[in-house]
């Protein structure tokens, strides 16, 4: 077996550490009562007012160039936050505008979104986003193309790969495919309103998850795609633990930290050579 894209010179596997800055948004989306629920809103507020600040301290005292998707709502509530983390060398990447599902959606509504979120983005940053993660990961049978109609580069939603691949419908398009594992959701996420009343994992555990995970696909030559989020990552324990293990992936021989935007863009060149299915070569 190998992989389906050959890295740049000198590495063999890449890792993407990501972030959805969903906010409040991930609570207003699975019940609109909750604006008026001040706590559970704060739950979401945490993460641009403070985990934002911490990661951002992080990430230049690792010297990660990161990607953080960010919902149009959040970004007309916070737009200094948004705006913060694009001043500090991070691409800002495109996540609904209300953290809606997109299931149930016509063509146009779904447009609708895709466009004007991206509006309110670049009225921020001064750029489109190239780079689009749906809330839930969930798309539908239109995204793909509208994707490509609007001229993006990569989607990270799909879970049917360890390596980046093209769009077989859209070779202009990259899939970064994630994946529930590596998403600090299923470990850290807790409420009331809606019921996620669940253990909620110490930091040394998910740890030991994502360390598995990623000397796993390092030794399939495969990209570790982390997907985080400012609310649940953004807490001082769990920074300490996602110290660790970059640290690891640091003294790691070959592999290449970085973020979706420069990824996508190599995935594309001829160099990388780069599959249109996601299956591993023989
Ligand atoms: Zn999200």
């Amino acid at each position: 077996m190998k992989p389906p894209i050959t890295w740049p010179s000198g590495t063999t596997s890449a890792v993407s550490i990501t972030f959805d800055l969903d906010a409040e948004t991930a609570w207003i989306s699975r019940d609109a009562a909750n604006i008026n629920r001040l706590s559970v809103m704060s739950q979401g507020a945490y993460g641009p007012k403070v985990g934002v600040p911490l990661i951002l301290d992080f990430l230049d005292r690792n010297r990660l160039t990161s990607t953080f998707f960010v919902p149009g709502w959040t970004a007309e509530r916070w737009p200094d936050v948004v705006a913060e983390i694009h001043r500090r060398g991070h691409e800002i990447g495109h996540h609904g505008y209300l953290h809606e599902a997109l299931e149930g959606k016509s063509r146009e509504e779904e447009e609708l979104i895709l466009t004007g979120s991206s509006r309110i983005l670049a009225d921020i940053t001064g750029t489109r986003p190239v780079g689009y993660r749906a809330p839930l990961y969930e798309i539908t049978p239109e995204t793909t193309s509208l994707l490509a109609k609007h001229g993006f580069l990569y989607a990270s939603n799909l879970q049917d790969s360890l390596w980046p691949y093209r769009h077989p419908e859209a070779p202009s398009l990259v899939e970064l495919p994630a994946s529930w594992i590596l998403d600090d959701g299923p470990f850290f996420a807790f409420g009331l309103r809606p019921n996620l009343y669940r253990q909620i994992f110490p930091p040394a555990q998910v740890l030991s998850v994502w360390r598995d995970e990623f000397r796993g696909i390092r030794a399939v030559g495969g990209l570790t795609m982390l997907i985080l989020h400012p609310q649940y990552t953004g807490r001082p324990s769990r920074l300490n633990m996602l110290q660790e293990l970059v640290d690891e992936m640091r003294d790691t021989e070959g592999v290449w930290f970085v973020n979706g935007v420069e990824l996508a863009r190599y995935a594309l060149t001829a160099a990388a050579n780069t599959g249109t299915d996601g299956r591993p070569r023989a």
